[in-house]
């Protein structure tokens, strides 16, 4: 089968919004208005039609062994060279073997399918196997005309061949009519273009239905076995005109992209039928046709194959990247219609010695740099020495292709001095991963967009033109990968070491690989043994997961301790601080189950849970914590389960450990409150194989691990503020779960302990979560439990009443220093009390002293804010200091552990 085998295309990221060109020229040229709809693509100042056709043919080698390619066709009216072969340069910057045939096809916007045709043909002779055009065109018109409008920059390339065909080439017809509706003359800058109404009707509207009924005949089939129909046209109406004409229902015409980027000149045709391919089907079948001084009409039918082409940027990438601009001053700049004072820097000798080109050829076009066989460290340029120190090696570098190699900014700069024809002229360092540097110029960006660290792809663009002697040189710049500047926006983990216990399956492999591709250095923990914890234990989960990261660019260490010692606790955390240094996140997710209902649990069993859930998060966490808190920073995020939360039949011993961790993390978040390490929980849901047959089919594919991964990475970044707090993830659903207290009944009083029937009377209050909250601690639960909330309140209205005034508190305050308890002391209260009687007070206390004035510290220890009638019931002895502070009626900032001294230091009620 002889046909398409890959496609690409490259539209500028620049876009002109064609109002910005009625808006400067209209007064000049009102008709212009007429077709002045959206946006035209428009090159940089630096892209001509070998730069776009190098980009896209780029797009179309994605997946393609380039090697391979016997023949390179460029089509193209605008080509930047009239004697050196323009299809060359192309090759040369694919760094395509030598042996090939390259050929600019020219002087006709038909010459794009022209070449097309030529390939196929000679696929299907044998004579060549695999063949790459690409058309390319950049187009110049006087301004304020519509042909400045109606025309947009563009390149687009397909492949052909005879294995693992796309779309497979059924036949062509071609007409060679000298229809002159524009031409250019050789020395010429611009078309010189007859009537419009002339070209419609004899051109277009005659030649196009012309081809295509030929073509029909010619392989006996009708519109009906046409499913899209390509043919560029950007008269509007006669578009859709001449396909009615033909019988073709609106949904076969392939849009002429108008809108979007405006007419790609000789790529136009391919353009568009890039873009029908995009969304085809296996089966579908595309009539194209190029049009100028006759026309070519080629009939394909889409193959199952388009399904299993790589992802690339195609002309949906490419229309999907861009950047409108309204400056159209900008735009005459950029084409040279304009002439601007470029000063005396601008008149340095521009003159490329061809010779010097020559011989590096491969390094200017090519980006070819150095690979060193002895230490494999990769350099730009190529060098007779080894750039690295601690190599040092003569001649022993290999070719290294960097075009394609991901890369980094590592330096940058934006330079107002510098001439440049968008100024400020950007360029910095370049970091290639796996090695090699690069200063470059930085392009299709502006300085605002660059950041240390962005990913940067290298593109082939103009250097510099040397208008004198009309040479173009070119060269490899940067250019922000699509999107990387707002995944850099996004929360990121670049620096921070993770461990993530259990990492090498199920959910942990996914936490893991989210975290690295965010940046975080991870140690992957996993013991590799079976659902239930048997097995001698495997180390392949763990190192499968850490290639996976270092694949995608990414640091990991492995580690296969079992979580259920405390030694394997101790070596896993470890392995963080000996390979990385630190530690800043611990994810403790191993886990197995031995599922039984109550009465067959035997110890075993229930220990084998235990060790794993339970003291295995013990054993990680312990050691963690400490580096953690050495570092004032941490996030630890404990696995719990629905099973523990709410029971689950047959899980005694998993129920258990997995609610014993809840109440761990409950203490651990006061504990690590200090040291800012937030302490929290997931429940989650997901299909792995602990789940596998307890999960109804439908959910379980449902059910993936990804979709738990982005709660989880919350909880680890610094942006969770979170502590102590449980959350159910699963399917893209989240929500909390917590602890919650009902209000308190008080039954019996001091002298006379309730009774069994007063229980019994009271059970419905008792047993009532209405108006439940949830509680800070322990202590706060006692407090909870014997005051009665709405006792309290009414109790510490009528104490407010009596215990006077604020002010009057505070000037008694000092005489209710308990100095006895002060020793060793040393803490500044600070007091803002609101409301009409309120005001600020605060109170020293050092060697024994107190010392109360009115006004505001410096630098207090610990502020206490409240209202004035909450500070009088407080102080009157009616509301107890840890109700009015869970109740939230008592703020507390600063050293809030201090704040527990005020009952011990003060004679209160
Ligand atoms: P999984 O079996 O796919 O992954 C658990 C991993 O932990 C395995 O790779 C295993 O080798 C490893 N492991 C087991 N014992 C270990 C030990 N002693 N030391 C080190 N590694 C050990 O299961 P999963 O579903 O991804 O479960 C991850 C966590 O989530 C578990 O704690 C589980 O209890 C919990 N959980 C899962 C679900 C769910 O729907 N999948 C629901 C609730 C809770």
């Amino acid at each position: 089968m002889i046909g398409i085998t890959s496609y690409g295309a490259y539209i500028p990221r620049l876009r002109l919004d064609r109002m910005s060109i009625f808006n400067a020229m209209g007064w000049f040229a009102p008709a212009i208005m007429m077709v002045a709809q959206g946006e035209r693509s428009m090159c940089n100042w630096d892209e001509d039609a070998v730069t776009m056709a190098v980009a896209a043919s780029r797009d179309c080698l994605n997946g393609q062994d380039k090697h391979k390619l016997d023949a390179l066709y460029l089509a193209s009216t605008t080509l930047p060279f009239a004697d050196r072969q323009n299809a060359g340069i192309l090759a040369s910057a694919l760094n395509l073997n030598d042996n090939l045939i390259t050929a600019d096809h020219t002087s006709s916007q038909k010459a794009a399918t022209t070449a097309l045709i030529t390939a196929l043909e000679s696929v299907k002779g044998g004579e060549r196997k695999n063949i790459m055009v690409t058309a390319s065109d950049r187009r110049e018109t006087k301004t304020a005309y519509f042909y400045e409008m109606w025309f947009g920059d563009g390149a687009a390339s397909l492949m052909v061949g005879d294995t693992d065909v796309i779309a497979e080439y059924k036949g062509s017809y071609s007409l060679s009519i000298d229809f002159v509706d524009h031409y250019r003359g050789a020395d010429k800058k611009y078309d010189y273009v007859w009537e419009e109404r002339w070209t419609r009707d004899a051109g277009y509207g005659a030649i196009i239905p012309q081809v295509i009924n030929g073509l029909f005949d010619k392989l006996g089939i009708s519109m009906d076995d046409v499913d899209k129909l390509v043919y560029p046209c950007f008269f509007k109406g006669d578009h859709r005109k001449i396909a009615q004409g033909l019988g073709a229902t609106p949904e076969k015409l392939v849009d002429n992209m108008h809108e979007v980027c405006g007419e790609t000149g000789a790529a136009h045709a391919f353009m568009m039928f890039i873009s029908a391919l995009e969304q085809a089907q296996p089966g579908e079948r595309i009539l194209m046709c190029g049009f100028g001084q006759g026309a070519n009409a080629l009939y394909f039918e889409v193959t199952d194959n388009i399904t299993n082409l790589p992802q690339r940027r195609g002309v949906k990438g490419s229309l999907e990247n861009k950047k409108s601009i309204d400056n159209y001053h900008k735009w005459l700049k950029f084409r040279d219609l304009i002439q601007t004072e470029m000063g005396i820097r601008a008149e340095a000798p521009t003159q490329t010695a061809t010779s010097v080109l020559w011989r590096k050829n491969k390094m200017i076009l090519g980006l070819v740099g150095g690979k060193c066989r002895e230490c494999g460290t990769p350099q730009f340029p190529k060098a007779d020495i080894c750039v690295n120190p601690n190599c040092g090696a003569f001649y022993s570098q290999d070719d290294y292709e960097f075009a394609d190699v991901p890369a980094q900014v590592k330096t940058f700069t934006g330079d107002m001095l510098a001439v440049s024809v968008d100024p400020p002229a950007i360029y910095g360092m370049v970091q290639f991963e796996g090695g090699g540097r690069l200063v470059a110029d930085f392009t299709d960006c502006e300085l605002d967009d660059i950041k240390v660290g962005l990913p940067v792809q290298m593109e082939f663009k103009r250097k510099g033109v040397d208008k004198g002697r009309g040479f173009v040189n070119y060269f490899w710049k940067a250019v922000p990968v699509p999107g990387a500047a707002e995944e850099m926006e996004k929360l990121r983990f670049d620096d921070q070491v993770a461990i993530v216990t259990g990492g090498g399956a199920g959910l942990g492999k996914v936490y893991a690989l989210e975290l690295a591709k965010r940046g975080a250095k991870l140690v992957i923990n996993d013991l590799g043994g079976a659902r239930d914890g048997t097995g001698k234990g495997s180390s392949a989960p763990a190192d499968k997961v850490v290639e996976e990261i270092k694949a995608m660019g990414g640091e990991a260490v492995a580690n296969y301790d079992s979580v259920a010692t405390p030694e394997g606790g101790e070596n896993i955390v470890k392995t963080a601080v000996d390979e990385f240094g630190r530690v800043d996140i611990l994810i403790n997710n191993a886990g197995i189950l031995r599922d039984k209902s109550f009465l067959k649990m035997e110890p075993d069993n229930w220990k084998a849970v235990m060790d794993v859930h339970l003291n295995g998060t013990y054993h990680v966490t312990r050691p963690a914590m400490a580096v953690m808190k050495e570092n004032g920073y941490g996030r630890i995020v404990m696995t719990t389960s629905a099973a523990g939360l709410y029971g689950n039949f047959g899980q005694t011993n998993y129920s258990a450990a997995k609610m014993a961790l809840v109440g761990l993390m409950n203490t651990l978040k006061l504990e690590g409150k200090k040291y800012d390490i937030k302490v929290n929980t997931i429940a989650p849901i997901a299909a792995s194989r602990l789940t596998e047959d307890v999960m109804p089919p439908d959910l379980f594919e449902k059910a993936k691990p990804e979709f738990v991964a982005p709660m989880v990475l919350f909880l680890c970044s610094k942006d969770c503020q979170e502590t102590g707090t449980i959350f159910n993830a699963g399917m893209g659903y989240f929500n909390r779960a917590a602890v919650y207290t009902g209000q308190t009944v008080q039954l019996g009083d001091p002298d006379h302990p309730p009774t069994l029937e007063q229980i019994h009377e009271n059970w419905e209050k008792i047993n009532s979560l209405d108006g439940a909250k949830e509680i800070e601690d322990a202590n706060s639960a006692i407090f909870a439990l014997i005051s009665s909330h709405s006792d309290a309140q009414s109790e510490a209205q009528a104490a407010g009443e009596e215990a006077g005034s604020v002010e009057a508190i505070f000037d008694d305050m000092a005489a209710s220093f308990k100095a006895d308890a002060a020793a060793g002391v040393d803490v500044v209260f600070q007091f803002n009390i609101s409301g009409k009687d309120g005001g600020d007070w605060y109170c020293v206390i050092k060697d024994g002293k107190c010392t109360i004035d009115a006004g505001t510290h410096e630098k207090p220890v610990c502020t206490i804010k409240m209202e004035e009638g909450d500070f009088l019931a407080m102080m009157g002895g009616k509301l107890p200091p840890m109700q009015a502070f869970t109740s939230g009626k008592l703020k507390i900032e600063g050293d809030v552990m201090k704040s527990q001294l005020l009952e011990k230091l003060f004679k209160i009620g």
